[in-house]
């Protein structure tokens, strides 16, 4: 209870790998306020925007409330019957390879305990994989060829007291904007330098001393090089390399490395090096541009090498830092979630790990090879191999390379059972059984973060309908399978304390994972535990790994390897001449099905894009806000053109987050080929090819509207808006009546319309209203249509009359678009602010208008707006 005798509960953030601990109280209508945790130590007290609009995501008009079988509701106990049946029977008919699960980093550790322990030690296949796999498989295989485990050396404290941030492959400000946030409050009490190594600028790059621009995929290279002057320099610690093996012959692959296929220039090469070499607190943060690439095992190790020849690992402000994507990636990487893994960081490969885990379980088998990794798993559904598949809290129909295929296979599998909290994806609308699981705050659990901290996520607000705990369902279906007893769970709790006893097996192995001082947890502390950095044993309680050497391989030493650059697996051609990098939003989070719940959110950058560099764009007849045409091998995609010199020329941007409920034409990765690192399995997101051609619109649409929207054109983009929706329009062909269209569209066939058409222009505007409310309005154009849309989606709370002219009345300034989702501060208030009261900082805008001030994620957009001003300024 707080101060005002209201309950108020301590969480994790569902979203980033950061696990920013969050305060939580029911506002006694079914939602929460939220607020930073100050006495948490991922984010002590802040919250990004997505943290911060948790509260805006949990109306229960998308949930999935009771169980379906067919589409058609069920009850829980027949539903539960035909899943363990179906299972067990194509177990009896095809063996246990022929199912598989496909689970995910949103799953709390305990759920994801007993989805491990029910396909490793009672269905005895390993075919349980993640969408970790997508995120951070490179980062695993790296640690465990360097270390011997997947050890995450270091601390967040390492952020804030190293000299020296490099930032791989990681738009740090937006999507981990909590760290960022603390390595700006270093940099500012300390002066830390920071280099960006991108191929994109991004947001990241607007506090950094040097952006790298390499050309994707060629981070070995540069590594490499790295690690040559670190070897003819006195920062090489050859103390340390005592505690290693494999310096010489990496060193001799890495001189045989050309650093000129990284496409820098050899002073910007030395730039960084200098960096390097010249501060002593080295923290080397990397993500899903190392990781999501054919060659991501080699990029993780090129970048350990340079810490371990260095000795610059495991001291403060000292070390490589693979950065999550998940909230609880970790966890499942320390369960052995992933097929590769057992449980506790132990291996399936080594007999005697095997052994320990099985007696522990009391399993009857525990199989002896690697399961099918994500890529493989589709592959396996796809032509029949696996006849039963359970996808938990994930959507592989859109966040799978090679979508469309993966999506067709889901299709084709003969049993899907989907376990989520709504049943409006496109994955679980493929389905054949639906599951209503809990979501985030009505569960019960812990999540590990990107820096080995455990935190509680708790209960706070009741199951909605028959919404049931992962590990309750998991559990439960094992019973049925006939594993009754070792799937008896009453509590997370005590799945928890099971977890913690066996992590203490490892301790007989000399693994790092070990939180066996938990085992004996009561149920009371398990309620009130507070975060902890693992490991948590009698004699220690987290800190870092490494400093005095203590790797895991069972020598004690790591291996420096040898790696050389490769480039990505397919080559631009001319049918394909464009590499398309893909990535992360600010305010958006995976396939959106949370965030795009919140109208907040989705007024940052309500459309998928692609970018382009205004170069290409010409040459391609491209002009600003045209519809572009994505094809690769692979597939095709409808998206709105940004033209930016944040991209080089020849390379192209897309966000990953629409799907077939939000923009049915921009599911990017139906454009990504499934190729996969060979060590990691992980796939090359960032590096596909494909062409780009403007896309021949007959007709461009914009329309707000009262209510949901059911668009059916060949392009649509729908969003949230704080009175209804948003969509982007547009297709080849015009319709013949739009008043019709426009009926259709907004489902109002009986109301009143207001318009102006103009055949010959092929332009209309029609507003429909019932008794001057308005029911939607629809603005058309031969070309992309030029209204002002940040102030129509502030209606309906206008004139229907007065919006036909598409642009506020003189006496209303219009705030342009969403930057600051926090305070709904627009780009127009803005510039028209810094223009007006001569604001020269973020500060200073902060304290006129508010922006910036909450979660501080738009800080760097912010200061891109002054710099653009000063630029705009000196050339006037
Ligand atoms: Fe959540 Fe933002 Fe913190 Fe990530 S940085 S855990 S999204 S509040």
């Amino acid at each position: 209870m707080d101060g005002a005798g209201q309950t108020q509960m301590r969480s994790t953030c569902p979203y980033c790998g950061v696990g920013c601990g969050v305060l939580l109280r029911p506002d006694g209508q079914g939602g929460l306020e939220v607020r930073g945790d100050p006495d948490h130590p991922a984010n002590l007290g802040r919250l990004c925007s997505k943290g911060s609009a948790l509260g805006e995501t949990l109306g229960h008009d998308q949930r999935l409330l009771t169980p379906q079988v067919d589409g058609q509701a069920a009850p829980w106990d027949s539903t539960l019957q035909l899943v363990a049946d179906r299972f067990s029977q194509t177990i009896a008919d095809h063996g246990p390879d022929s199912v598989a699960f496909y689970v995910s980093g949103q799953l709390l550790t305990e759920d994801y305990y007993v989805a491990n322990k029910l396909m490793k030690g009672f269905v005895g296949s390993a075919n349980i994989d993640t969408n970790s796999r997508l995120c951070m498989a490179s980062s695993v295989a790296g640690h465990k060829r360097a270390f011997g485990t997947d050890t995450v050396p270091g601390t967040y404290e390492d952020l804030e007291q190293a000299d020296l941030i490099v930032l791989v492959g990681s738009n740090l400000a937006w999507c981990h904007p909590v760290l960022y946030q603390r390595v700006l409050a270093a940099r500012k009490a300390r002066g830390t330098k920071i280099v960006v190594i991108d191929p994109r600028r991004t947001a990241s790059c607007d506090g950094a001393d040097l952006h790298l621009a390499l050309q994707p995929g060629s981070d070995v290279a540069l590594f490499n090089r790295l690690l040559c002057d670190i070897a003819q320099s006195d920062v090489l610690d050859r103390d340390f390399l005592n505690h290693t093996t494999g310096f010489e012959t990496a060193l001799e692959t890495a001189a045989q490395d050309d650093p000129s296929v990284t496409g820098l220039s050899e002073e910007d090469i030395a730039a960084f090096s200098a960096l390097w070499l010249g501060h002593e607190k080295v923290v080397t943060i990397y993500s899903q541009g190392v990781n999501q690439s054919t060659s991501g095992s080699d990029k993780v190790n090129a970048i350990l090498n340079c810490h371990l020849a260095s000795g610059r690992i495991g001291k403060p402000g000292c070390g490589p830092f693979s950065v999550t994507g998940q909230p609880n990636a970790m966890g499942g990487r320390e369960v052995g979630g992933l097929a590769n893994m057992l449980a506790c960081h132990l291996d399936l490969e080594n007999p005697d790990h095997r052994t320990a885990v099985r007696d522990f379980w009391q399993a009857p088998t525990i199989p002896d090879a690697p399961g099918l990794k994500a890529v493989d798993m589709f592959r396996a559904v796809g032509d029949g191999r696996i006849k039963a598949l359970w996808i938990i809290h994930t959507n592989p129909a859109v966040s799978m390379p090679d979508a469309d295929k993966v999506r067709d296979a889901i299709a084709n599998c003969p049993f899907t059972v989907v376990s989520d909290i709504t049943a409006q994806t496109d994955t679980a609308r493929l389905a054949n059984v639906l599951l209503p699981a809990t979501g985030w705050a009505e569960k019960e659990g812990t999540v590990t973060n990107s820096d080995r901290t455990i935190s509680r996520q708790r209960t706070v607000l009741p199951a909605p309908g028959q919404a049931r705990p992962d590990w309750d369902i998991l559990a439960e279906v094992g019973r049925r399978m006939g594993f009754a007893r070792a799937f008896d769970y009453a509590s997370a709790a005590e799945i928890f304390r099971e977890y913690a006893a066996l992590s203490g097996v490892t301790a007989q192995f000399g693994r790092d994972f070990d939180i066996s001082a938990q085992a004996q947890i009561s149920d009371r502390d398990y309620a009130d535990l507070p975060p902890q950095r693992w490991p948590l044993t009698a004699q220690r309680k987290g800190g870092r790994f490494f400093a005095d050497g203590g790797f895991f391989h069972s020598d004690g030493k790591a291996r420096i390897l040898p790696v050389t650059w490769r480039p990505p697996a397919e080559q631009t051609r001319p049918r394909y001449p464009y590499r398309l990098n893909t990535g992360r939003l600010r305010d958006q989070w995976h396939t959106m099905t949370r965030t795009a719940l919140s109208p907040r959110l989705s007024a940052h950058l309500p459309e998928p894009f692609l970018d382009i560099h205004p170069e290409d764009a010409l040459a391609e007849g491209i002009n600003a806000a045209d519809l572009v045409q994505v094809k690769s091998r692979t597939g095709s995609c409808i998206l709105r053109a940004r033209l930016t010199d944040t991209v080089a020329r020849g390379q192209v941007f897309a966000p990953m987050h629409w799907t077939g409920e939000t923009a049915p034409s921009a599911r990017i990765d139906a454009l990504v080929a499934a190729m996969t690192d060979p060590v990691s399995g992980q796939p090359e997101s960032k590096a596909a090819v494909v062409s780009v051609s403007r896309y021949a619109a007959a007709w461009y649409g914009f329309a707000v509207s009262r209510d949901a929207l059911a668009p059916n054109s060949d392009y649509w983009a729908l969003a949230r808006t704080h009175g209804g929706y948003r969509a982007e329009l547009a297709g080849a062909t015009a319709p013949e009546d739009w008043e019709a269209e426009a009926r259709r569209l907004f489902a109002a066939p009986e109301a009143e319309a207001i318009q102006l058409q103009d055949a010959a222009r092929g332009s209309a505007r029609i507003v429909l209203h019932e008794a001057g409310q308005l029911v939607g309005a629809l603005f058309v154009a031969a070309s992309p249509v030029a209204v002002m849309r940040d102030y129509l989606v502030t209606l309906p709370a206008g004139d229907p009359g007065a919006m036909l002219s598409g642009k506020p009345p003189v006496d209303m300034p219009n705030p342009g678009p969403v930057l600051c989702s926090c305070f709904g501060v627009g780009v127009n208030t803005i510039l028209s602010a810094i223009e007006t009261q001569g604001l020269l900082t973020v500060e200073a805008i902060g304290a006129a208008l508010g922006a910036g001030t909450n979660c501080g994620s738009c800080k760097p957009e912010l200061a891109d707006l002054l710099r653009s001003v000063d630029q705009r300024e000196a050339a006037e």
